[in-house]
């Protein structure tokens, strides 16, 4: 039998792969629904999606049904959002992503000029030039040998344009407008760095929304993701222990034996998949043959505090997705790398449904500080940018102490930030060397942190195992 550890979007990836190839499976859970991240919360009438909104690369999980022989578009209806985001900027102006290519390129020559228009259209070209270079070789990539990332062809054409640049330098020297390199820089977050700081490589991310687009299912929220994904494995034939916590993974010379529950029993096993916080892990659940030299120095990503409202009317005029833009923006970095809340915050606003609204800071995590004050500094903020007065609107609060109580190490639940030496070869490894049989995926490992490189991780550990014939 192959066990699963996780029904986060990493395990349920795997155990979709791993059954629909005929295999006996089971997912472990110890939460009572599957999702992990990408969860769901209620508060009186109101719903909220309590981990990602902007669904990029739908093609990627439609290929984790298509391996199931099932169409995404029956089990999981997407629309395109249109605008992706409004990006709203310090000085009063606005951008909004828009879908349409033309459209696009038009939205930023009324922002920035016919010169810039012209500049941005070619900048466009180049992520998408990028994006084919990188992502089948270095991120639908196997990264478990060193040798995966010896691709000299990939490595010369990414280098050629300017992918091992800074990520800031990298744009600035394509566009000229403070504010459209921002558009195109601070999704630098998502992989845990400032734009300073990332690879240049990074610019993919905003190849993904901008140009690729951002999706949402039709019903249901972005949890309607995992429920759908969890149904289909099932109708494959895996079996789930929700509410059920993996103590410890048994190992001989042989490789994986069982996994051991926190209800006394003992699940055989010949392969292993944990798909969980790898840092955890290692503090228990593993065997100590297991350890990889990757995590001894772990670098984590920041966290973030979100706060869930409950609205009793819609709020006219906002887009699903809202950016709002700090005026200090070099500031709010430097200060997030020194683990300190940004002096004057860009913040994320999610109006998902009519009477729901979410805002997102980043924050430091667990080894940082100062956070605390961020609740009430956002509420304080959203007034002010015009949201209405919600200090007595019902509300949810996620934040770094809460993070670590669901399980995520230092209080975040973005795992270990992508700086070179924790990306690709260099990330915590899928395959544990000394252990047949004992896999990994999501977040901690590679391709790394967001919903199509987790969903990514979890069919290249179902391909190992299947490939090893266990
Ligand atoms: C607030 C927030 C916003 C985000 N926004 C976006 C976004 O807009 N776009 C995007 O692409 N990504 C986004 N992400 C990131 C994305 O959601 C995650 O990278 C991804 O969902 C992680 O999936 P995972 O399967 O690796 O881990 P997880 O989702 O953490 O799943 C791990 C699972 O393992 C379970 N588990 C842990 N230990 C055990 C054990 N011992 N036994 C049994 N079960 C165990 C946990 O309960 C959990 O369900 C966001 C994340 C958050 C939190």
């Amino acid at each position: 039998m192959d066990v699963v550890i996780g029904a986060g979007l990493a395990g349920l990836s795997a155990a979709v792969h791993l059954a629909a190839a005929g295999r006996a499976v089971t997912v472990v859970e110890s939460r009572r629904r599957p999702g992990g991240c990408c969860g769901t919360a209620e508060l009186g009438p109101h719903r909220f999606d309590t981990g990602p909104s902007v669904l990029t690369m739908p093609g990627v999980l439609a290929e984790v049904f298509g391996a199931a022989g099932e169409e995404l578009d029956r089990w999981l209806p997407l629309r395109r959002l249109d605008p992706a985001y409004r990006l709203e900027f310090h000085d009063g102006s606005r951008l909004d992503v828009v879908a349409d290519d033309a459209a696009m390129i038009e939205q930023v020559r009324l922002l920035c000029g016919p010169a810039e228009a012209d500049r941005y259209r070619r900048f466009r070209d180049l992520l998408g030039r990028m994006f084919a270079a990188e992502w089948p070789a270095f991120i639908d990539a196997d990264m478990t040998t060193l040798g995966a990332m010896a691709k000299p062809y990939a490595l010369l054409r990414l280098a050629s344009m300017g992918g091992f640049r800074r990520l800031d330098r990298l744009v600035a020297a394509h566009l000229t407008d403070e504010r459209l390199i921002r558009a195109h820089t601070f999704q630098s977050l998502y992989a845990g760095l400032s734009p300073r700081r990332a690879l240049g490589v990074y610019a993919v991310i905003s190849y993904m929304d901008t140009v690729g687009g951002v999706y949402f299912p039709s019903s249901g929220g972005m949890h309607a993701v995992p429920v759908a994904l969890a149904a289909v494995a099932e109708k494959c034939g895996a079996s789930f222990r929700y509410g059920t916590r993996a103590t410890r993974v048994q190992a001989d010379s042989g490789g994986v034996t069982a996994v051991c529950l926190d209800t006394g029993e003992r699940l055989p096993a010949r392969n292993v998949v944990v798909a969980c916080d790898l840092p955890a892990a290692h503090a228990g659940l593993l065997p100590e043959a297991a350890a990889d030299w990757r995590l001894r120095r772990a670098r984590h990503s920041p966290s973030c505090v979100v706060v869930h409202l409950g609205l009793d009317r819609p709020l006219p005029g906002r887009t699903h997705h809202t950016l709002h833009f700090g005026r200090r923006w070099e500031a709010g970095f430097a200060a997030l790398e020194a683990g300190w809340p940004q002096p004057d915050p860009s913040i994320m606003v999610t109006h998902a449904a009519p009477d729901t609204l979410t805002a997102l800071e980043p924050v430091p995590n667990l080894h940082g500080h100062g956070w605390e004050r961020v609740e009430r500094r956002l509420l304080d903020r959203l007034a002010r940018l015009g949201y209405g007065d919600l200090s007595e609107a019902p509300r949810l609060i996620w934040d770094p102490r809460r993070w670590q109580a669901e399980g995520h190490s230092a209080g975040t639940p973005f795992a270990l930030d992508h700086r070179f030496t924790q990306t690709g070869w260099f990330r915590p490894s899928g395959v544990a060397r000394r252990i047949p049989g004992l896999h990994f995926a999501g977040m901690h490992t590679a391709p790394g942190v967001g919903v199509p490189p987790v969903l990514v991780s979890g069919r290249l550990a179902a391909r190992r195992i299947l490939a090893a014939g266990r």
